[in-house]
């Protein structure tokens, strides 16, 4: 299951800019969020040593800004 997931992120572009906003098509399944700054749907995981929850991918924290306001935690 894993494995297979990230030989899909292997094609992500990696940006610098994160996204402002979710784009409008994307469908979001439990527990995933949307990450600004892979533009692709991931589920953050806890990092056990930080105790924060991090992109598996670019290892953004969910306490980023964008993360929280392209997901509307904010
Ligand atoms: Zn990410």
């Amino acid at each position: 299951m894993e494995e297979k997931q990230l030989s899909l992120f292997k094609l992500v572009k990696f940006k610098n800019k994160a996204d402002t906003e979710m784009p409008a098509n994307v469908s979001l399944e439990k527990n995933q969020l949307w990450c600004p700054y892979c533009s692709n749907k991931v589920i953050f995981k806890r990092d056990k040593r930080l105790g924060v929850k991090k992109c598996p991918i670019c290892n953004i924290t969910i306490h980023d800004y964008w993360v929280k306001k392209v997901n509307h935690l904010v």
